[in-house]
Protein backbone atom coordinates (compact mmCIF):
# COMPACT_ATOMS: atom_id res chain seq x y z
CA UNK A 1 0.00 0.00 0.00
CA UNK A 2 1.52 3.31 -1.03
CA UNK A 3 1.98 5.67 1.69
CA UNK A 4 -0.77 8.67 2.52
CA UNK A 5 0.97 12.33 0.34
CA UNK A 6 1.41 15.54 2.57
CA UNK A 7 2.36 18.53 1.29
CA UNK A 8 2.36 21.92 3.59
CA UNK A 9 1.88 25.45 2.50
CA UNK A 10 2.60 28.65 4.01
CA UNK A 11 0.35 32.02 3.05
CA UNK A 12 0.44 35.12 5.21
CA UNK A 13 2.36 34.08 8.91
CA UNK A 14 5.05 34.18 10.64
CA UNK A 15 6.35 30.34 9.70
CA UNK A 16 5.79 30.04 13.38
CA UNK A 17 3.89 27.20 13.50
CA UNK A 18 6.06 25.37 11.29
CA UNK A 19 8.66 25.82 13.21
CA UNK A 20 6.87 24.04 16.17
CA UNK A 21 6.55 20.94 13.21
CA UNK A 22 10.03 21.14 12.75
CA UNK A 23 10.56 21.41 16.73
CA UNK A 24 9.35 17.82 17.29
CA UNK A 25 12.66 16.53 16.04
CA UNK A 26 12.55 12.56 16.57
CA UNK A 27 9.02 12.13 16.73
CA UNK A 28 9.12 13.70 13.04
CA UNK A 29 10.95 11.01 11.52
CA UNK A 30 8.40 8.55 12.81
CA UNK A 31 5.44 10.42 10.77
CA UNK A 32 7.81 10.91 8.25
CA UNK A 33 8.31 6.57 8.24
CA UNK A 34 4.42 6.46 7.04
CA UNK A 35 3.57 9.46 4.99
CA UNK A 36 5.58 11.14 1.98
CA UNK A 37 6.08 14.33 2.49
CA UNK A 38 6.05 15.71 -1.19
CA UNK A 39 5.85 19.87 -0.93
CA UNK A 40 6.94 22.11 1.85
CA UNK A 41 8.37 25.10 0.94
CA UNK A 42 10.73 25.47 4.79
CA UNK A 43 11.99 22.12 4.11
CA UNK A 44 12.94 21.13 0.83
CA UNK A 45 13.21 22.13 -2.89
CA UNK A 46 10.64 19.79 -4.29
CA UNK A 47 7.30 20.44 -5.48
CA UNK A 48 4.17 18.44 -6.48
CA UNK A 49 0.76 18.48 -7.43
CA UNK A 50 0.02 14.99 -6.15
CA UNK A 51 -0.70 14.88 -2.54
CA UNK A 52 -3.55 13.29 -0.48
CA UNK A 53 -3.52 16.01 2.77
CA UNK A 54 -2.87 19.84 2.15
CA UNK A 55 -1.69 21.31 5.69
CA UNK A 56 -2.33 25.11 5.29
CA UNK A 57 -0.19 27.89 7.39
CA UNK A 58 -1.23 31.34 7.16
CA UNK A 59 -3.80 33.66 6.51
CA UNK A 60 -5.34 34.36 3.18
CA UNK A 61 -4.96 38.20 2.12
CA UNK A 62 -4.15 39.08 -1.45
CA UNK A 63 -6.77 37.79 -4.48
CA UNK A 64 -3.87 35.52 -5.55
CA UNK A 65 -3.44 33.52 -2.16
CA UNK A 66 -7.29 32.72 -3.23
CA UNK A 67 -6.93 31.41 -6.33
CA UNK A 68 -3.57 29.69 -4.86
CA UNK A 69 -5.93 27.90 -2.12
CA UNK A 70 -8.75 27.38 -4.50
CA UNK A 71 -6.38 24.48 -6.52
CA UNK A 72 -4.61 23.43 -3.48
CA UNK A 73 -8.22 22.18 -2.44
CA UNK A 74 -9.02 20.70 -5.67
CA UNK A 75 -5.91 18.59 -5.31
CA UNK A 76 -6.58 17.19 -1.42
CA UNK A 77 -8.23 14.65 -0.60
CA UNK A 78 -7.71 16.60 3.27
CA UNK A 79 -7.13 19.66 4.16
CA UNK A 80 -5.78 20.97 7.13
CA UNK A 81 -5.52 24.72 8.46
CA UNK A 82 -2.53 25.08 11.02
CA UNK A 83 -2.26 27.43 13.52
CA UNK A 84 -4.64 31.04 14.29
CA UNK A 85 -3.59 32.10 10.85
CA UNK A 86 -5.11 29.52 9.22
CA UNK A 87 -8.12 28.98 11.66
CA UNK A 88 -9.02 32.04 12.47
CA UNK A 89 -7.81 35.02 10.27
CA UNK A 90 -5.54 35.16 13.56
CA UNK A 91 -3.31 38.78 14.21
CA UNK A 92 -3.08 39.26 10.89
CA UNK A 93 -6.76 40.02 11.18
CA UNK A 94 -5.94 42.69 12.99
CA UNK A 95 -5.92 44.98 9.49
CA UNK A 96 -9.27 44.50 8.89
CA UNK A 97 -10.11 47.15 11.27
CA UNK A 98 -8.42 49.35 9.66
CA UNK A 99 -8.48 51.35 6.01
CA UNK A 100 -6.57 48.69 3.89
CA UNK A 101 -4.79 51.95 2.34
CA UNK A 102 -3.69 53.29 5.76
CA UNK A 103 -2.43 50.10 6.84
CA UNK A 104 -0.14 50.03 3.81
CA UNK A 105 1.35 53.26 4.17
CA UNK A 106 1.53 52.66 8.48
CA UNK A 107 3.96 49.23 7.70
CA UNK A 108 5.62 50.29 4.08
CA UNK A 109 5.71 54.34 4.45
CA UNK A 110 6.46 55.76 0.78
CA UNK A 111 6.28 52.38 -0.71
CA UNK A 112 3.17 51.37 -0.21
CA UNK A 113 2.15 51.79 -3.74
CA UNK A 114 4.54 48.83 -4.74
CA UNK A 115 2.33 46.60 -7.04
CA UNK A 116 3.38 43.49 -4.70
CA UNK A 117 2.38 45.01 -1.31
CA UNK A 118 -1.24 44.90 -2.93
CA UNK A 119 -3.43 43.49 0.07
CA UNK A 120 -7.36 42.46 0.43
CA UNK A 121 -9.36 41.59 3.68
CA UNK A 122 -7.93 38.89 5.62
CA UNK A 123 -9.50 35.47 5.42
CA UNK A 124 -9.09 32.86 7.73
CA UNK A 125 -8.79 29.61 5.24
CA UNK A 126 -12.33 28.38 5.75
CA UNK A 127 -13.73 31.67 4.47
CA UNK A 128 -12.17 30.86 1.10
CA UNK A 129 -12.41 27.03 0.61
CA UNK A 130 -13.76 24.17 2.82
CA UNK A 131 -11.29 23.18 6.02
CA UNK A 132 -11.10 19.46 6.80
CA UNK A 133 -9.60 19.48 10.81
CA UNK A 134 -8.16 22.22 12.58
CA UNK A 135 -5.18 22.26 14.38
CA UNK A 136 -5.37 25.68 16.47
CA UNK A 137 -3.42 27.72 18.45
CA UNK A 138 -0.49 30.72 17.94
CA UNK A 139 1.36 28.63 17.74
CA UNK A 140 0.17 25.44 17.45
CA UNK A 141 1.10 23.03 20.27
CA UNK A 142 3.47 20.28 18.56
CA UNK A 143 1.95 17.11 20.35
CA UNK A 144 -1.07 18.37 19.13
CA UNK A 145 0.19 18.23 15.35
CA UNK A 146 1.50 15.11 16.09
CA UNK A 147 -1.27 13.42 17.69
CA UNK A 148 -3.84 14.83 14.58
CA UNK A 149 -1.77 13.82 11.90
CA UNK A 150 -1.54 10.32 13.33
CA UNK A 151 -4.98 10.45 13.70
CA UNK A 152 -5.30 11.40 9.60
CA UNK A 153 -2.95 8.62 8.32
CA UNK A 154 -5.07 5.99 10.38
CA UNK A 155 -8.38 6.90 9.04
CA UNK A 156 -9.02 8.54 12.29
CA UNK A 157 -11.52 11.70 13.39
CA UNK A 158 -8.93 13.13 16.04
CA UNK A 159 -10.72 14.71 18.54
CA UNK A 160 -10.47 18.46 19.11
CA UNK A 161 -11.41 20.17 22.70
CA UNK A 162 -14.95 21.75 22.79
CA UNK A 163 -14.60 22.88 26.09
CA UNK A 164 -12.94 26.08 27.12
CA UNK A 165 -9.41 26.67 28.75
CA UNK A 166 -10.94 27.30 32.47
CA UNK A 167 -11.64 23.24 32.60
CA UNK A 168 -7.56 22.65 31.84
CA UNK A 169 -7.05 25.58 34.03
CA UNK A 170 -9.25 24.17 37.11
CA UNK A 171 -7.47 20.86 36.73
CA UNK A 172 -4.30 22.56 37.18
CA UNK A 173 -4.73 24.12 39.78
CA UNK A 174 -4.25 27.67 39.02
CA UNK A 175 -5.22 30.85 41.13
CA UNK A 176 -7.37 32.53 38.44
CA UNK A 177 -5.80 35.57 36.82
CA UNK A 178 -9.09 36.90 36.95
CA UNK A 179 -8.17 37.73 41.31
CA UNK A 180 -5.17 39.46 39.87
CA UNK A 181 -7.31 42.30 38.23
CA UNK A 182 -6.45 40.65 34.13
CA UNK A 183 -9.48 39.99 31.94
CA UNK A 184 -9.18 36.18 30.70
CA UNK A 185 -10.67 34.57 27.60
CA UNK A 186 -10.07 31.23 29.36
CA UNK A 187 -13.89 31.22 29.56
CA UNK A 188 -14.88 31.70 25.98
CA UNK A 189 -11.34 29.80 24.28
CA UNK A 190 -11.16 26.18 23.41
CA UNK A 191 -9.11 24.57 25.44
CA UNK A 192 -6.49 21.94 24.15
CA UNK A 193 -2.91 23.98 25.18
CA UNK A 194 -2.58 22.42 28.68
CA UNK A 195 -4.52 26.39 30.24
CA UNK A 196 -0.10 27.68 28.82
CA UNK A 197 -1.07 31.13 29.70
CA UNK A 198 -2.55 30.73 33.22
CA UNK A 199 -0.37 28.14 34.28
CA UNK A 200 2.53 31.05 34.12
CA UNK A 201 0.14 34.03 35.49
CA UNK A 202 -0.78 35.17 32.31
CA UNK A 203 -4.43 35.74 30.90
CA UNK A 204 -5.92 33.95 28.00
CA UNK A 205 -6.02 35.83 24.65
CA UNK A 206 -8.08 33.35 23.01
CA UNK A 207 -5.15 32.51 20.08
CA UNK A 208 -7.30 28.92 19.87
CA UNK A 209 -10.30 30.64 18.89
CA UNK A 210 -13.52 30.24 20.36
CA UNK A 211 -15.43 27.52 21.20
CA UNK A 212 -18.88 27.19 19.01
CA UNK A 213 -20.93 27.17 21.96
CA UNK A 214 -19.89 29.26 24.57
CA UNK A 215 -21.88 29.15 28.34
CA UNK A 216 -22.47 33.08 27.40
CA UNK A 217 -24.16 33.40 30.48
CA UNK A 218 -21.27 32.24 33.07
CA UNK A 219 -19.34 34.56 30.90
CA UNK A 220 -21.82 37.85 31.91
CA UNK A 221 -21.22 36.56 35.50
CA UNK A 222 -17.97 36.97 36.06
CA UNK A 223 -17.59 40.14 33.80
CA UNK A 224 -20.50 41.39 36.63
CA UNK A 225 -18.48 39.69 39.49
CA UNK A 226 -14.92 41.71 39.00
CA UNK A 227 -17.11 44.58 38.11
CA UNK A 228 -16.24 45.19 34.63
CA UNK A 229 -18.38 45.24 31.49
CA UNK A 230 -18.42 43.27 28.36
CA UNK A 231 -17.02 46.44 26.38
CA UNK A 232 -14.03 45.74 28.60
CA UNK A 233 -14.41 41.74 27.27
CA UNK A 234 -14.66 42.65 23.68
CA UNK A 235 -11.72 44.87 24.14
CA UNK A 236 -9.55 42.08 24.91
CA UNK A 237 -11.56 40.36 21.86
CA UNK A 238 -9.59 41.88 18.96
CA UNK A 239 -6.15 40.67 19.20
CA UNK A 240 -7.57 36.89 18.13
CA UNK A 241 -11.02 38.05 17.04
CA UNK A 242 -11.29 41.05 15.26
CA UNK A 243 -14.79 41.97 13.69
CA UNK A 244 -14.41 42.93 9.97
CA UNK A 245 -13.96 46.70 9.67
CA UNK A 246 -13.84 49.42 7.49
CA UNK A 247 -12.58 48.14 3.87
CA UNK A 248 -11.76 49.68 0.22
CA UNK A 249 -12.12 46.46 -1.27
S1 LIG B 1 -0.57 31.21 14.13
FE1 LIG B 1 0.94 32.49 15.20
S2 LIG B 1 2.81 31.26 15.25
FE2 LIG B 1 1.43 30.35 13.71
S3 LIG B 1 2.06 31.29 11.81
FE3 LIG B 1 0.39 32.53 12.61
S4 LIG B 1 1.40 34.17 13.78
FE4 LIG B 1 2.92 32.58 13.45
S1 LIG C 1 -7.35 32.10 34.74
FE1 LIG C 1 -8.59 32.22 32.90
S2 LIG C 1 -8.66 30.11 32.18
FE2 LIG C 1 -8.03 30.04 34.31
S3 LIG C 1 -9.93 29.77 35.44
FE3 LIG C 1 -9.50 31.98 35.37
S4 LIG C 1 -10.69 32.66 33.58
FE4 LIG C 1 -10.49 30.45 33.39
S1 LIG D 1 -4.14 29.97 27.23
FE1 LIG D 1 -5.30 30.98 25.61
S2 LIG D 1 -3.85 32.36 24.61
FE2 LIG D 1 -2.65 30.92 25.85
S3 LIG D 1 -2.13 29.25 24.45
FE3 LIG D 1 -4.03 28.66 25.46
S4 LIG D 1 -5.67 29.40 24.10
FE4 LIG D 1 -3.79 30.45 23.50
Amino acid sequence: MSKPRVAIFDFACCEGCQLQIVNLEEEILDLLGVADVVEWREAMSEQSHDYDIAIIEGSITRPEDEEKIQIIRSRAKILVALGACATIGGINKLKNNFDLDDVKKCVYKEDADMPHLETAMTKAVDEVVKVDYKIHGCPIDKKEFAYVVKCLLLGKKPEIPEYPVCVECKAQGNICVWERGQICLGPITRAGCGSRCPSVGFRCFGCRGYIDKPNVTAAKDVIEKYGLTVEDLKSKMVLFGSAQGPTNE
